[in-house]
Parts: C-alpha cells; sequence; structure tokens
C-alpha cells in the first residue's frame, strides 16, 4: 500500500521579529502535521540579502521553540534535504536555471528598472494591469551574446506559456483557476543571481518534498506561477491552502498600529506559551470545544476543513482569556519562576516574599493574576507598606470607621484561623458579609482594584483564609493599626 505522509513547512523570510499573524501561520502547518502524524519543516527564505538579517533568523527560531513549534528538518536539526538556508542553496538552484534555459523555459531580460518602471506607467495609463511586456522575450542568440559581452546586467525571466489554463484545488478556498494568458513572463533570478522568491520557494518545497503549503491568501495569485514553474521543470508541486488573514479591530491588515505585538514581546510580557497557541489555534480556525486545550489536543483537532474564509480579528480580550487558562492551570513551582522571570522596575517577586512562604503566595494569588507584573503588584502589596492602600482600599477602610478596627485589632490577642476570628469579629461589630469582609480584606491586602488588569474577573481579590495564613500575625497586626489610623481620618 503507498502511503505519503504529510509534510508541512513554514517559510519565513528572516527580515524582522515573528508577529502574531505569521506565527499563526508556523502554528497552523504544525498542527496539520502533527495531527496527522506528519512532518513540520522549518526553511529560512533568505535570499534578499540585504535585507535578511542573521540576528532575525535566530530570533524566529527562539520563539519557534518556545511556543512549542518543532520542527523534524530545518536549520538547526538537519535532514536529508537540506541545506535548510535558501542563502546556502545556490549551487541547487543554478542546475534548475539552467535546465529552464537550456529547455528554452527561460530566457534573460536586459530591460532596466527604468525602462519596466515606464512600461508600467503605460499600463496603468490605459487602464491594463501591470505586465511584462515580452520585450526581451524574443531577442536572438546574437543579440544576448552582444548584450552580455557589453556587461549589460541581466534578470532571468520564466517564458509563461501560452494559452494555458492554470487550476489547482485550494484546501481552504476551494478550485482556483486562472489564464497564463494574464500572467506575463516573471523573474526567477535578479541581476544580482540571486534567486527570486517565486523560483526558490517553489523550487524547495518541491525538492523537501513538502505535501502541504498552508500561508496567507496574500500568495494566492503566486501559486499559479510557481505551479507553472514546477510543472518545465517536472517537479512535484505540493497541495495549497491559502488561509486568510489576521486583520485589527479596525479591519485592517494586523499590524503594530492596531494591535499585533510580536513573539518576543509576548514572552517578555509573561504570556504562557500554551495561551498563545490555545488563541492563535482558534484564530481563523474553530474548534469544537472552547476548553483550553493541550498542543497535542490543538493537534488531534485540527482540520483544515475548520479553517475559515472570513479574515480573523485579533481580539486581545481573547488572548487574556487563554492566558488566564492557562496560568489556571499551570502548577505553583511553575508559576513561581514564571512570576520570576520578568524583571519590574529592576526588582524581581522573590526579593519581596519571604522565601518560606513562595508557595503559599502563588497558591494564595493564583487566581487573580494574569501576568508577572500582577504577581508583583500583589506582592509589593502584601509584603511592603509603601503605598499599600489605595484610593478604593481607603474608602472601605474609612466606611468601616475606627471603632471596626479597633475591636478587630483587639481580636488579635487570641487571632487563630480566619473563619473563627471573622465570626468573632462579626458577633462583635454586628457586621456582616460585605460589610465585615470589605473593610478587613481592603485593611490586610490593601486591595487594589485590578487597575493593571485590562479585564478584571477578581475584584474580591485572593481569599481571605489564604491571606490569613499568608501574612504572620505581626504583619497583619500592623495592618489593622494602619487601617485603624486611615478610619480614624475623617
Ligand atoms: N518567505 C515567504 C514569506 O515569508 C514564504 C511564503 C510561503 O509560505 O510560501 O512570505
Amino acid at each position: 500500500m503507498e502511503f505519503s505522509a504529510i509534510k508541512t513547512r513554514f517559510a519565513p523570510s528572516p527580515t524582522g521579529l515573528l508577529h502574531l499573524g505569521n506565527v499563526r501561520t508556523a502554528l497552523f502547518n504544525y498542527l496539520l502535521s502533527a495531527n496527522l502524524g506528519g512532518q513540520f519543516l522549518l526553511r529560512l527564505e533568505d535570499t534578499d540579502a540585504v535585507r535578511g538579517d542573521d540576528k532575525y533568523a535566530e530570533a524566529l527560531q527562539v520563539d519557534l521553540r518556545w511556543l512549542g513549534l518543532n520542527w523534524h528538518e530545518g536549520p538547526g536539526v538537519g535532514g536529508e534535504h537540506g541545506p535548510y538556508a535558501q542563502s546556502e542553496r545556490s549551487g541547487i538552484y543554478t542546475d534548475y536555471f539552467n535546465q529552464l534555459i537550456e529547455t528554452g523555459d527561460a530566457y534573460p531580460c536586459f530591460c532596466s528598472e527604468h525602462e519596466l518602471k515606464l512600461s508600467r506607467k503605460a499600463q496603468a495609463a490605459a487602464g491594463k494591469p501591470p505586465r511584462y511586456s515580452g520585450k526581451c522575450r524574443g531577442l536572438s542568440p546574437d543579440e544576448v551574446v552582444s548584450y552580455f559581452a557589453e556587461g549589460k546586467p541581466a534578470t532571468l525571466r520564466f517564458r509563461v506559456p501560452a494559452d494555458r489554463t492554470i487550476e489547482f484545488d485550494d484546501r481552504v478556498r476551494g478550485p482556483q483557476r486562472f489564464a497564463s494568458d494574464d500572467i506575463g513572463d516573471f523573474i526567477i533570478r535578479r541581476s544580482d543571481h540571486t534567486p527570486a522568491f517565486f523560483f526558490s520557494n517553489a523550487v524547495d518545497d518541491a525538492l523537501m518534498k513538502v505535501t502541504l503549503v498552508v500561508r496567507g491568501e496574500d500568495h494566492i495569485t503566486n501559486t499559479p506561477r510557481q505551479l507553472m514553474l514546477l510543472d518545465s521543470l517536472g517537479l512535484a508541486p505540493p497541495q495549497y491552502a491559502h488561509i486568510a488573514l489576521v486583520v485589527g479591530q479596525d479591519g485592517a491588515p494586523l499590524s503594530k498600529r492596531n494591535g499585533s505585538q510580536t513573539v518576543q514581546e509576548l514572552r517578555e510580557r509573561g504570556y504562557l506559551p500554551e495561551a498563545v497557541i490555545n488563541y492563535l489555534a482558534r484564530l481563523g480556525h474553530t474548534y469544537e470545544s472552547n476548553d483550553f486545550l493541550a498542543p497535542a489536543a490543538l493537534a488531534s483537532q485540527f482540520d483544515v476543513a475548520r479553517l475559515n474564509r472570513a479574515p480573523a480579528r485579533f481580539d486581545l480580550k481573547q488572548l487574556l482569556h487563554w492566558q488566564r487558562e492557562a496560568v489556571a492551570r499551570a502548577d505553583d513551582d511553575t508559576l513561581w519562576k514564571w512570576m520570576n522571570s520578568v524583571a519590574i522596575a529592576d526588582t524581581h517577586v522573590s526579593t519581596l516574599v519571604p522565601a518560606n512562604k513562595s508557595t503559599s503566595f502563588v497558591q494564595a494569588i493564583r487566581e487573580n493574576i494574569e501576568t508577572p507584573a500582577d504577581a508583583f503588584l500583589w506582592a509589593a502589596n502584601l509584603f511592603t507598606d509603601s503605598g499599600v492602600y489605595d484610593h478604593s482600599a481607603r474608602e472601605a477602610i474609612q466606611a468601616a470607621g475606627p471603632e471596626f478596627f479597633q475591636q478587630a485589632r483587639a481580636l488579635m490577642a487570641d487571632a487563630s484561623e480566619f473563619r473563627d476570628y471573622s465570626k468573632k469579629l462579626a458577633e462583635m461589630t454586628g457586621n456582616k458579609g460585605k460589610a465585615l469582609f470589605m473593610p478587613l480584606r481592603a485593611a490586610i491586602s490593601g486591595e487594589h482594584d485590578q487597575r493593571h488588569a485590562v479585564e478584571s474577573r477578581w475584584h474580591d481579590g485572593p481569599q481571605m483564609g489564604s491571606l490569613w495564613q499568608l501574612l504572620d500575625s505581626a504583619m497583619i497586626r500592623r495592618r489593622l493599626e494602619l487601617a485603624h489610623a486611615i478610619a480614624s481620618e475623617s
């Protein structure tokens, strides 16, 4: 039985940091191959020596690894179809260029940038789409030789066959049809001899035995060109799935201006990789389940048929939702490391929380944080007195009045469990429910009103019982004294 496993790939041009939009393409490719037990390949499309940069090639690999999108073949991993950086494949491309020159499917073009620009202008003025005029298509061998002898720079163009219909079945957008007569001869090698995108991208997909290309729909008009090219070279094309782009809330393509963030920024802000992939896997793809899914489940339930054709809209609230889900699932130890992974005002949570309290601190606040910065605020609030009472806390304290705190302090003499303490305090003060817990919470935790969280679900803050255990009684006494002073101010 013939069995051909799926092989997908991510083929970024390392010209900048990976941001949400392009890493989503990597994720979709990854999930598809993971679902079907296939291979995921990484290829660096770094032929544009001017714009490309080694540091971006490095950075994108760090980002992919952080997200768990490990590749089976590619830079740093190797594989039988390498090298995996296009800048190292020029020898391979030369053979294929020569093949096309020999069969007459490619020809040198001596048109200057200036000439081409004029021709495009003229076409635009006549209301025609820009297409190469074909000026160098019919140069005689003698003309070619003499131009080369003059040292004229030349690009190499693919000779698009006349009168062909190029059809393919896009896995997202369905059957596609293009007329070759609408497509002008296109450049496959630049005058500096580097390969152009159409060429190296298509040739490498074929040589690296990629079976499915998932890429942005902005590439869909490139596909007929690449199919013709592969046909001329006798190379087997992959299947294609062109996915809708990600747009910002304003409907414009996602960019820095309308909310896009780089993967590096997300990492530095303390987003957890599981949160990012749970979010991105649903950005333009629908799962049956709205539950947080582990990477293996994200893969096993990923389906090309569930990719949406409509543009996907980036929504920070959704990302935060998955972040909370990821935080809720992380174990205490992971969260402790995570909240200390980011320095805030040059300090770490661990400098504020006593060493023997790290676990109880995490347990007390874990349901009240989205980022390490949130954890830091709680640590500062709970373990330092600086700026502990915000406006809302002061209000709650003053509403309870000095008498309440007088009693609260007196009861600390035989304080035990919070449950008993609060029961006795209720009996003594006559305060119940909110009137009992709000001022106490404000006094002890300095309960800030989650002003740093974009969307607050936890106005109530940590459980009082956990705070009671977390803070030692000397600290609680101190806080009750401070509250008493504030309550006496009015
Ligand atoms: N290097 C191309 C890009 O980053 C790859 C496009 C493709 O996936 O085929 O846009």
